[in-house]
């Protein structure tokens, strides 16, 4: 049989709607390489219901009542809930939990016709950088095992670079879709905050969690992010009420048209990020390891051959973003996390006294260590007399670091520069300091902490033969412009993304 697996969204769909191969044929495809659970990505695997999904889409298209991504395989990660298959939030606290409803988001890659392949190793409620915070194990990397896929995002990561499924759901709260994009080589997009629902996504930090889709190309992302957004006003007091767009409208742009004015697409790269001369990127990325920031700087200057103008821009409160982010993330997710206490969700404690000793035996042996850390965190920045000094401080900083961001924007369309400081690391690497985790998310954070649309695509190689992500953050709702930058890089340098891990079949 043809290599089914090494096909994008777009080729499956195309296809699938030219009836060349069926829906079943593809998930049986796909399912086959899902025996023994490579690389730990998958948390619920159930054929039984991928298969009734094929059945049904192959009935679709027979009906030719098909919906554009008809028949195509996804999996989700498993913050999002599912009637079919068991939502756990990588955590041992919601084993076994079953939900009696699907989150829009995975309801509407349903409706658009994609089957499900099942649920995604994730760090536990969506809190890390390694996906080593996950209560069923770590996930490795498919471009070297010892090594982490990033996270919180992993399993999904994981799984596209293995091409265990052509596509994936993420969250991005701080960087959990662009960070494991990086990581495994593969292209993720977190859209303006407010445009995919956060309907059924298990609760982080509300304020910033995101949904988004992560693939192999910037094309696949657009079809599924078409598919993924659109005001759900009722079920979500946060969705914006702005209709879902066609994100690949403008994907054969040529940069040299791609500004806002119509003009040459400018890119602004900020000065503490990666420091420009003339035009051209001469200096240090802040904290940066010698072969990401090449390959970012080569990486721009491709975009400059395609047409694009890089300048430098000025982005003053960014170097703030780590302290901000894990005050006002853990404040948040104290507050949500109180809902697992044993009487509602999943695990109970089995023995107990009264019920205060149910709710400290449940959460002691439900929760993992981050996560515990980052309760407590959240429960002292928001206690009487630390309040103003930091939550509300933390709240500040927020507006004036998304503020930076609309002065840059009055200079420039998008925003380039690295996604991470550095290649994946080993994992065991860090997983005692989680305070060098909490450094490595320094180029996501500020986008996040905006609510800007961000995305993460592959530009080469770096320590280790590890894949090397540049992130594209643009204004809000102009999702479909870092896209277009996005497919106009990728077709003039498919060798960056469709590199994959040298021993895959
Ligand atoms: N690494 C960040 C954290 O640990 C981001 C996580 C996320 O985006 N879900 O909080």
């Amino acid at each position: 049989m043809r290599d089914l697996h090494h096909l994008g969204v777009a080729e499956l769909a195309a296809l699938l709607k030219n009836k060349e191969v069926s829906a079943v044929e593809v998930a049986t495809r796909f399912l086959a390489r899902l025996g023994g659970n490579p690389h730990n990505a998958f948390l619920d695997i159930n054929s039984e219901v991928t298969l009734d999904q094929a059945r049904a889409s192959d009935a679709k298209l027979a009906a030719g009542t098909a919906g554009p991504l008809e028949g195509v395989p996804i999996a989700h990660k498993d913050v999002f809930v599912t009637k079919d298959f068991v939502t756990t939030a990588g955590s041992k606290i919601l084993t076994g939990y079953r939900s009696p409803f699907d989150a829009t988001a995975v309801r509407k890659l349903r409706e658009a016709g994609m089957v499900s392949l099942g649920k995604l190793n994730c760090d536990e409620f969506a809190m890390g950088s390694s996906n080593e915070n996950s209560a069923f194990g770590a996930v490795s990397n498919p471009w070297q095992t010892s090594h982490v896929p990033g996270g919180s995002s992993g399993g999904s990561a994981a799984a596209v670079a293995a091409r265990l499924t052509p596509a994936a759901t993420g969250t991005d709260t701080g960087g959990s879709i662009r960070q494991p994009a990086a990581f495994c080589g593969i292209t993720g997009i977190k859209p303006t905050y407010g445009r995919a629902s956060r309907y059924g996504m298990v609760a982080f930090a509300s304020s910033l969690d995101q949904a988004g889709p992560m693939a192999r190309s910037a094309e696949d992302c657009a079809l599924l992010l078409s598919a993924m957004c659109g005001p759900d006003v009722d079920r979500d007091s946060t969705s914006l009420d702005v209709a879902s767009e066609d994100f690949s409208r403008d994907l054969s742009r040529p940069l040299a048209r791609a500004g806002k004015d119509g003009g040459a697409l400018k890119v602004g790269v900020p000065s503490s990020w990666l420091a420009i001369e003339q035009g051209l990127p001469a200096g240090d990325v802040d904290g940066c390891s010698p072969k990401v920031r090449d390959a970012i700087k080569d990486a721009l200057h491709r975009l400059e051959v395609e047409g694009a103008e890089v300048i430098p821009i000025e982005l003053r409160n960014t170097g703030l973003a780590i302290p901000v982010y894990y005050i006002v993330a853990c404040a948040e997710a104290s507050s949500n996390l109180s809902r697992f206490d044993g009487v509602k969700f999943g695990h109970r404690a089995a023995q107990y006294g009264d019920l205060l000793d149910m709710y400290q035996k449940t959460r002691s042996e439900g929760f993992g260590a981050e996560v515990k850390r980052r309760i407590m965190t959240g429960a002292y920045v928001l206690s009487h007399g630390y309040y103003d000094a930091y939550y509300l401080q933390a709240q500040k900083i927020r507006r004036m670091i998304a503020d930076d961001f609309q002065r840059a924007f009055a200079a420039c369309d998008v925003i380039a520069g690295p996604v991470a400081p550095t290649t994946a690391w080993k994992l065991g690497e860090k997983a005692d300091d989680p305070v060098a985790n909490y450094l490595a998310d320094i180029f996501t954070l500020p986008a996040s902490l905006a609510g800007l649309p961000c995305m993460s695509l592959p530009v080469g190689l770096g320590e280790g033969n590890m894949p090397v992500g540049m992130q594209l953050i643009g204004n809000y709702l102009d999702e479909a412009r870092l896209l277009n930058v996005a497919h106009q890089f990728q077709i003039a340098h498919p060798e960056c993304h469709t590199a994959k891990p040298e021993k895959l079949a």
